[in-house]
Formats: C-alpha cells, sequence, structure tokens
C-alpha cells in the first residue's frame, strides 16, 4: 500500500529541518518496508518567487492527491515585511490551506525532557520525571469565528465578539481527546470558564456525555484560570488537555515555553476524515536561516505524529520519538538547546545522531 506524502518545506529554517524530517522518514520507510512516496511543493514566500502566489495551484494539487501533509514554516523576517513577497503570506498560504482542508483539531505534545530541564523555564523539581501534555485545541468554532463588530451607541465606542458552539462541535473535539488518551497515561482535562460563559456550560455538559463512553479514561473539569496556573505548578500532573479554540490559543503558548525552546514542539492538526497536517508549532525563524544550525527535532517529531494519526503505525511513530529521546540521552545537542560547556552539533549532524537509533 502506498502512503502519499504532500511535503511543503516553506521558508527560513523550513526546508533545513524538512531535509531532517525526510532522512528520518526515509530510514523508517527502509526499516518497516513502508512504501511512502512523497511529492514536494512549494508554498508561502518559495512558492511566491516562482508562482506569484503563496499557495499555487500545483501545491494545492499534489496536497488534495496525498495521505497526509507535512508542512515546514512559512514567513520572511519583519525587516522584508513591506515586499510583496510576504505580503499575506501567511493568511495565503498555511490559513489558507487550514480552513480547506477542514482542520478542527489541534494537537500539541508539550514534552520537556529531563535530561533538557536546565533550559526550561520552570524549576528542576516541578519537571520532576518529565513533563509529557497533549493539548486538544478545538480549532474551527469559538469567538474567533462569531461576528465580530465595533459601534457607537451615545458617543462611545464598543466593541464586541461573538463566541459561538454547537453540540456535536464540543463532542467532536471530546472525541479526539478521549480516543488519544486512549494510548496515553487515560487522562483528560477538559478545561472552560463554565461558572460564567454559556458557550462554557454547554461544553462542560456535551464533553461529560462524552465520558461516559470511555469509562477507562480519568476525567476532570477545570476552569481555566486555574488550568493557566496549574499547567507552571504541576504541569507533570496532566495527560491530555482538551479545550475551546481562544482557551487552547492561549494555553498551548504558555505550554510551549515549558520544554524551553520552539524548536521542540511538534503539532497536528486534523479534520473529521481524520486527514491531517503537521508542522513544528514555531516559525521559519528567519534569525538563524541558511546557517544549517537549526533544530530539527520538531520537524522530525511532527513527521512521527503524521505516522500515528494518519497511518495508524504506532510502533513506527515511536522509534522516531525514542530515537530523538536516545540522541538527546546521548548529550545530542543543537545550538538553542545546549547550555554553558556543551558544544552544539549542527541541523546535518544532529540528524545524523537520530538516524544512527532508528
Ligand atoms: P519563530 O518561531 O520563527 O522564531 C522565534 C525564535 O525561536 C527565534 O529566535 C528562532 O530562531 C527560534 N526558533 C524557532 N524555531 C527554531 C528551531 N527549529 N531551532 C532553533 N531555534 C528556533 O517566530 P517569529 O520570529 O516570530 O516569526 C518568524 C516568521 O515565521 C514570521 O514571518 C512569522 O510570521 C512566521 N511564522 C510562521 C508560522 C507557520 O508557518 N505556521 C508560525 C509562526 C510564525
Amino acid at each position: 500500500m502506498i502512503r502519499r506524502i504532500a511535503v511543503l518545506a516553506g521558508d527560513g529554517i523550513g526546508p533545513e529541518v524538512m531535509d531532517a524530517a525526510l532522512k528520518v522518514l526515509r530510514r523508517v520507510d527502509e526499516r518497516f518496508k513502508l512504501s511512502f512516496e512523497f511529492k514536494e511543493a512549494l508554498i508561502g514566500g518559495a512558492a511566491f518567487e516562482k508562482y506569484s502566489a503563496h499557495f499555487p495551484e500545483e501545491t494545492r494539487k499534489i496536497c488534495s492527491e496525498s495521505d497526509a501533509i507535512l508542512f515546514g514554516s512559512v514567513g520572511g523576517p519583519i525587516s522584508e515585511a513591506h515586499l510583496e513577497k510576504w505580503r499575506g503570506c501567511e493568511s495565503n498560504s498555511i490559513l489558507a490551506l487550514r480552513k480547506a482542508l477542514g482542520l478542527f483539531a489541534n494537537l500539541r505534545p508539550i514534552k520537556v525532557y529531563p535530561e533538557l530541564r536546565a533550559i526550561s523555564p520552570i524549576k528542576g523539581e516541578v519537571i520532576g520525571e518529565g513533563i509529557d501534555i497533549l493539548i486538544v485545541r478545538e480549532l474551527a468554532g469559538d469567538i474567533y469565528f462569531g461576528e465580530h463588530r465595533t459601534f457607537e451607541k451615545s458617543g462611545c465606542r464598543y466593541a464586541t465578539d461573538l463566541a459561538e458552539y454547537d453540540e456535536n462541535q464540543i463532542a467532536a473535539i471530546g472525541r479526539v481527546a478521549f480516543e488519544t488518551a486512549r494510548s496515553r497515561r487515560k487522562k483528560v482535562t477538559s478545561v472552560d470558564k463554565a461558572n460564567v460563559l454559556a458557550t462554557s456550560k454547554l461544553w462542560r455538559g456535551v464533553i461529560k456525555e462524552i465520558s461516559q463512553e470511555f469509562s477507562e479514561i480519568e476525567y476532570e473539569d477545570m476552569l481555566v484560570d486555574n488550568c493557566a496556573m496549574q499547567i507552571i505548578r504541576r504541569p507533570s500532573d496532566f495527560d491530555v488537555i482538551v479545550t475551546s479554540n481562544m482557551f487552547g490559543d492561549i494555553l498551548s503558548d504558555a505550554a510551549a515555553v515549558l520544554p524551553g525552546s520552539l524548536g521542540l514542539t511538534p503539532s497536528a492538526s486534523l479534520n473529521a476524515e481524520r486527514f491531517g497536517l503537521y508542522e513544528p508549532s514555531g516559525g521559519s525563524a528567519p534569525d538563524i536561516a541558511g546557517r544549517g544550525v537549526a533544530n530539527p527535532i520538531a520537524q522530525i517529531l511532527s513527521a512521527a505524529l503524521l505516522l500515528r494519526f494518519s497511518f495508524g503505525l504506532e510502533k513506527e511513530a515511536l522509534s522516531i520519538e525514542d530515537a530523538v529521546y536516545r540522541a538527546i540521552a546521548g548529550s545530542a545537542r543543537t545550538v538553542d538547546i545546549a547550555v554553558e560547556g556543551e558544544s552544539a552539533l549542527s541541523t546535518a549532524e544532529f540528524t545524523d545522531k537520530v538516524l544512527s537509533h532508528i
């Protein structure tokens, strides 16, 4: 069975870290005989240079004919923001792609390796044996998609934003969270503001109903203000966190700093048919692009998520995650995760260390 992967490296460090992820996927393909077929396509500023479009027709076609998409990052340096090449780059490419695919579930694993505790902004004793949280964020509803209004009344300026959810949207994201928890530590924390918001009251009620389909999963509700504290105070208590679009936006960025570098956190976004787009949480890092020093871990772990969620290849995904862990445990470091006294490897050298463990 051929598994078709669209590969959109994009801009900045995108092509450098994508090269690393492809080497890893090819090694896994060789080892487990999986018949991957890679189709590379341009997106973002790189596509604009050739087609005068950030998301050209050719790229759309390759995506629509694929079984999953591995995405790098798009965007340019702030100093070039005035250039046509970068104007609307993100909204025309990655945001358009997310919309076209109907991605409604964003999964962001946040892992703090005990070996990297020195680069985490939180205390070693809080990290303990390590932190491993999966934030499941609803992506297609909530206050971002309701009506936004500004108006004047009696000489005073007003603004309103409408937050909306229907029970089917909540049930769909709830199921993604509970199903994913089955293969983890079997705990779901649902985060809302049910003491105030009507959308949150509906959210809590529907998630509770869904939890009854998953009796083997421990389930708790938590108010978002409390969760924002607990994610810093006792992060290792969390397994899967499921939450609405806006709360997820904020909590996942807060949690993303726990590992200590943006180069460490992958993400997956899925649609109702479980078609997925996989990408690092960070951007195109123009400040280090072209120097061969970017950390490829987020891109490599995004490839592992692709194997798990799009192809159901759990053993193969674990082989990648384990190889990354072994490279770290064996003291391999890129510059963003090295502390004083540790020497840093290039992107290619670090990738070789990962490959040596597969
Ligand atoms: P950024 O995530 O690109 O970089 C922030 C900091 O993290 C930089 O110092 C960078 O060097 C570092 N960093 C990020 N990834 C790294 C890696 N793999 N290895 C080592 N260091 C890494 O955020 P930014 O600087 O705010 O944005 C740069 C560009 O990326 C902008 O054009 C922005 O619009 C775009 N962007 C794109 C996406 C996307 O493609 N989904 C997401 C966020 C930002």
